[in-house]
């Protein structure tokens, strides 16, 4: 039997506030343990929440950015669990009246658009963080992290292959990194994503039994874990079973998901209203003010690309696609205008290197200006493309300046007609067969006799003159 894949993404992106959301504690990320507390997020009795204005405004900025409807009335609920990392007993979120509904993002797989839905996007507090002592039989708990805002977004059961969830968590992370309200650091915690994923029968309508993913750290890790829950949901169902719902773990070491918990249902938390917090009304006019304030967002900053760059769309979007590639772009074409060098540059050596080391835009060693001094190097005939690409390696290495490694490498592309006239005749005369080849009409061998300059020159040769010089000393 074919199988269809539904999955459905829930969100949890930590806003970068600079204060908790119930209360002033500071949100820092990294301080010794316990020490941004107050009786607030430690849940002691008789203290009382106070919403952070600042988180109501990055979660409708984040609807705007999604194309939700906002509710004009929305409400805060107590979600009821125990758990050690959450001293009040329960976590205060949104249960039937969150922020925003209804919204749709487009993500692009293998060059087709597709259209994922939102379902919600709703604000809570985060929990606290449990320790476990590797040698000893003890736990720690730091409630640094208790009352730190999050948004929950929540997607349709829209998805149908590991690809497209991964290339949806890439589409909400960037606008939240467009927006600047959440850092995106997925390794930190940041961002983090649970994936629901069932089968069904292809043709059938109704959805199969979900399981629910958790603890998946990267991009990579969520299209793994995916990958892998696809083959064991399968064989589950072929066997003649079925899939029992619940909640599992991406055990990345072992490349395996294992069962973590049964799921529990909504009716499990016993949600209800918060008493402590007033029911939240917005007012259109914050809305439209907040509309108007949002930033270029990532698709129209890639029509942008297209129009003003005069870029494929393919480039525009892979440029656009995270803003400090897209920031590194222009700050480049700025001292280097010529944008389709630039993007070249930036999606082949640039973007390779860096996934070669797995590192970020933040930990590239080239800035645009350093890039831009290169391509200019290259401009002037200072040194060729082939040198300029192992100039770069350097350069992505050592954070040197491009100059400074022609200069101190003597890269520098040989240009005097004189000597280079000198080596086009030795060669010409130690290969009198393809001399007489050439002369026979087999164009071809032009590129034996540049070949041979260049390794002598070890790539220096500045292979336009090269050219220049062969042809006119083979008409002799
Ligand atoms: P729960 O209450 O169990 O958390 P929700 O209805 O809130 O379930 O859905 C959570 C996420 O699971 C959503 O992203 C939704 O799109 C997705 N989802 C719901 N049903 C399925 C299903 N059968 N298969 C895959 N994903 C699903
Ligand atoms: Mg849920
Ligand atoms: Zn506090």
């Amino acid at each position: 039997m074919e199988y269809e894949v539904v999955i459905g993404l829930e969100v949890h992106a930590q806003l970068l506030t600079h204060s908790k959301i119930f209360c002033g504690c500071s949100t820092r990320f990294g301080s010794p343990a316990n020490t941004q507390t107050c009786p607030v997020c430690l849940g002691m009795p008789g203290v009382l929440p106070v919403l952070n204005k600042k988180v109501v405004e990055f979660g409708l900025k984040m609807a705007l950015a999604t194309h939700c409807q906002i509710a004009p009335h929305s409400r805060f609920a107590r979600k009821n669990y125990f758990y050690p990392d959450l001293p009040k007993g329960y976590q205060i979120s949104q249960y039937e009246l969150p922020l925003a509904e209804h919204g749709w993002v487009e993500i692009e797989v293998n060059g087709a658009a597709k259209r994922v839905g939102l379902t919600r996007i709703h604000m809570e507090e985060d929990a606290g963080k449990l320790i476990h002592d590797e040698h000893l039989p003890v736990s720690y708990v730091d409630f640094n992290r208790t009352g730190v805002p999050l948004l929950e977004i929540v997607s349709e059961p829209d998805l149908r292959t590991p690809e497209e969830a991964a290339a949806y968590l890439k589409v909400i992370r960037n606008i939240l990194l467009y927006l600047e309200i959440c850092d995106g650091n997925m390794e930190e915690g940041s961002l983090r994503c649970d994936a629901n994923i069932s089968l069904r029968p292809v043709g059938t309508t109704a959805f199969g039994t979900k399981t629910e993913l958790k603890n998946m750290n990267s991009f990579r890790h969520v299209q793994r874990a995916l990958e892998y829950e696809i083959r064991r949901q399968r064989s589950v169902l072929e066997s003649g079973d079925d899939v029992s719902q619940e909640t599992r773990l991406w055990d990345a070491n072992q490349g395996k998901t294992y069962s973590m918990r049964g799921k529990e249902e909504a009716h499990d938390y016993r949600y209800f209203p918060d008493p402590d917090l007033v029911p939240l009304v917005i007012a259109s006019e914050w809305i439209e003010a907040l509309r108007a304030s949002l930033p270029e967002l990532p698709d129209a900053k890639k029509t942008r690309f297209v129009h003003q760059y005069d870029l494929p769309e393919y480039d525009a979007g892979v440029l656009t696609g995270e803003k400090a590639l897209a920031d590194y772009f222009e700050a480049c074409v700025r001292d280097f205008p010529q944008p389709k060098k630039v993007s070249n540059w930036i999606m082949s050596e640039l973007m390779r290197e860096l996934k070669k080391e797995e590192l970020g835009m933040e930990a590239c060693l080239v800035t645009p200006q350093a890039l831009a001094r290169l391509l200019a190097l290259v401009e002037e005939g200072a040194i060729s493309g082939k040198i300029a690409k192992n100039v770069f390696l350097d350069m992505i290495s050592t954070g040197k300046d491009p100059a400074d490694i022609v200069r101190e490498k003597g890269l520098s592309q040989i240009s005097d007609a004189g000597s280079l006239e000198s080596l086009a005749r030795e060669i010409l005369a130690a290969n009198p067969k393809e001399v007489s080849d050439y002369r026979a009409g087999k164009t071809k061998v032009m590129g034996f006799f540049v070949g041979e300059i260049m390794k002598q020159t070890k790539g220096q040769a500045n292979p336009k003159l090269v050219n220049q010089l062969l042809t006119g000393l083979l008409k002799e």
